[in-house]
């Protein structure tokens, strides 16, 4: 466990509060230590209020900050006086809490504080560190994992029995404190949780987290467990995309949305996952609550939704019985399956929440299997499971996400996604919740935007190998595909027919017409699987309608093309696919509108290329964003009930009028 403090860094922040935001972020930055929002930390601070009086404040982080990337905006101040007489209290319900940590903050607008506030205001040290170390659950959650906690730590730690987090875990850690606690206590151990640090200094609790984190790694590589086994075995080299598909169906279906699933088949992920006890060692629940709503009670193994979502639904019903209020299923799909063939697959609403929900099982893994050499991996009960997972606070939090975006959990293709239409059609999708993978020549596409959402992949569309290799990399990224833009296309320099050589006529041909039929094809028997239908929209033109001279090869292309897409319309209707065609004109924010073609085409009608961009009916400018912010609508509900259609975005042409 690496010790990030840096002094010269540290001069920077002179406050104690710059110093809490200063060490947070070193804990944050270590996976092993926090993932995702998890862990918490904070520090009093003595300072005068309105009226010139001392007053003691707990600045504690707020919810909705990750220590990762956490500033001093991000702690909580609640006052330290008020929170030491409600953990005096008997009982105090979460709601009750919850309203008593608002109402006693000196600053309205800050957030609300961690559930854990009561807590860190019981712990009698300046500055207080918690995180879920990785090797620490993994000692907490085996058999007798209590007894080998006192063996690495001796005295310098309180020990405590595993208790759900909220006020009855502050509580339970008061009074085993003032039992426990000595002259040597720097921390405390959470049984199935994590662990605390204490120090007079934001320096002195961070070295303590990392040295008593290192204890327990060096505990774990003493005992020959650090290791873990990871068989180099064959990786499937087929094709795989229909199955992923299918699967994502299905979890979409038990989910009831559509969902992002996401595949990992490096060597640690097919290793686990084809592990002979996985069946055992996988089922037992997360290595530390926090974990629970991500990534569900336990995951998947194989490929069966059906039988996962009603075994769901038995934990659900027997344990809601029990439960004291009413609770509402959350869906029944699940967040992480394990198969031997496809390693780890992960689930989300978003590519993003896939992303942290493999980053939480990436870490489940290897704390499994170390728990297990270290004599068995011991996760809570389901009860104590149930109650985390329907906790009222947690469930809040979902119920906080507000309405998904529109294209939530589904995932676009577009084509020539570099430049012009095809970019502004990737920013319009996106910008609407969807996971995009962008093709084109250009490799800039890899790097055109940096998040997770979107994937560019650099590929020749007319090379059939290249255009199902780019297939298969976006549905083992995403799952599937959802929405399908073609609008890769080539528009060359103006040519008479009695001009117009035969290889010319067919490059043209092979990009704008042939590569598209090959991708239509290809994207079928994934477009059927769309959870909620699949859609394509077909960059057309106006030359469709109304070619123009000197331009044979494109007009010809675009219009087969037109007729290829009223073809797929009539085959693909019984598949709920639908798939309307944009004509747009004289869009010239696009690539192939090069300086030349320009001023050609303005020629041929006898323009200047200023009156060439406006010559329309509306007199208006018809740019890419036009285009591709009506291409991304056909893909929603607007065109629910509308294939087959072609629109003009042409600011109205007399000639196709
Ligand atoms: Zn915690």
């Amino acid at each position: 466990m690496k010790n990030l403090w840096n002094d010269a860094e540290a001069a920077h922040y002179q406050t104690d509060l710059a110093l809490r935001a200063y060490s947070s972020r070193l804990l944050g930055c270590d996976k092993s230590l926090v993932l995702h929002g998890g862990g918490n930390t904070s520090v009093k601070i003595r300072e005068p209020n309105l009226f010139g009086e001392e007053e003691d404040i707990l600045y504690v982080k707020g919810s909705g900050w990750d220590l990762e990337t956490i500033e001093e905006a991000g702690f909580s101040p609640v006052r330290m006086n008020h929170l030491l007489r409600l953990a005096g209290l008997e009982v105090l319900s979460d709601p009750q809490m919850v309203n008593e940590l608002m109402a006693h903050m000196t600053k309205s607008s800050a957030p609300a504080p961690s559930i854990e506030t009561i807590l860190h205001a019981c712990l009698p040290f300046k500055y207080v560190d918690h995180t879920h170390a990785d090797a620490v659950v993994t000692v907490t959650n085996t058999p007798g994992g209590e007894v080998r906690i006192r063996e690495i730590y001796g005295d310098t730690v309180v020990v405590i029995p595993y208790v759900m987090p909220g006020f009855d875990l502050a509580r339970v850690c008061v009074g085993e404190f003032a039992k426990q606690a000595g002259a040597d206590t720097i921390g405390m151990v959470l049984m199935n949780h994590g662990i605390f640090s204490f120090g007079a200094t934001a320096r002195e609790a961070y070295e303590r987290m990392i040295m008593l984190v290192s204890h327990a790694e060096d505990y774990l590589k003493q005992k020959n467990v650090w290791q873990i086994p990871c068989l180099p075995e064959e990786v499937s080299r087929k094709s795989l995309r229909l199955e992923l598909a299918v699967l994502r169906k299905e979890v979409s279906t038990a989910a009831g949305f559509p969902v992002i699933l996401t595949t990992y088949m490096d060597d640690a992920s097919l290793a686990f996952s084809r592990r002979d006890d996985v069946v055992v060692i996988s089922q037992q629940g997360p290595a530390t609550p926090d974990h629970i709503i991500r990534t569900k009670r336990i995951p998947m193994l194989g490929r069966d939704v059906q039988a996962y979502t009603q075994a769901y639904q038995q934990y659900f019903e027997q344990h809601a019985l029990h439960a004291r209020e009413k609770k509402t299923m959350l869906d029944a799909a699940p967040r992480v399956i394990l198969d031997p063939e496809l390693g780890l697959c992960t689930v989300g609403r978003n590519a993003k929440d896939a992303v942290i929900v493999a980053e939480i099982y990436q870490h489940t893994m290897e704390i499994i299997q170390r728990a297990t050499a270290l004599g068995g991996f011991l996760a809570l009960s389901t009860d104590e499971l149930f109650a985390v997972e329907y906790w009222d606070l947690e469930q809040a939090k979902l119920k906080k996400g507000g309405k998904p975006p529109l294209f939530s959990g589904q995932i676009a293709l577009v084509t020539g996604a570099a430049s012009g239409i095809g970019k502004a059609c990737t920013e319009a999708l996106l910008a609407r919740g969807a996971a995009v993978v962008g093709l084109d020549l250009d490799p800039a596409i890899a790097s055109l935007f940096k998040r997770g959402d979107y994937l560019g992949l650099c590929c020749d569309v007319s090379d059939e190998n290249a255009m199902v290799d780019a297939l298969e990399v976006c549905v083992k990224t995403y799952g599937g595909l959802d929405m399908l833009i073609l609008n890769a296309g080539i528009f060359p320099a103006s040519q008479p027919i009695k001009s117009l050589a035969t290889d010319e006529w067919r490059k043209v041909m092979n990009i704008n017409l042939d590569a598209n039929l090959a991708l239509l094809r290809e994207c079928h028997p994934l477009l059927r699987l769309a959870p909620e239908g699949g859609s394509v929209v077909v960059i057309g033109s106006k030359n469709v309608p109304a070619p123009g001279p000197g331009a044979a090869a494109y007009s010809a292309s675009k219009a087969a093309l037109n007729q290829l897409a009223r073809v797929a319309a009539l085959e693909w209707g019984a598949d709920n696919i639908r798939i309307n065609i944009l004509h747009p004109n004289a869009v010239f924010d696009t690539s192939i509108w090069t300086e030349d073609v320009r001023q050609s085409r303005a020629a041929q009608y006898g323009l200047s290329v200023e009156q060439y961009k406006k010559n329309n009916v509306l007199k208006t400018e018809v740019t890419s964003r036009d285009v591709a912010e009506l291409a991304a609508e056909m893909c929603g509900p607007l065109f629910a009930k509308t294939t087959a259609a072609q629109v003009p975005v042409d600011g109205g042409n007399e000639r196709v009028i």
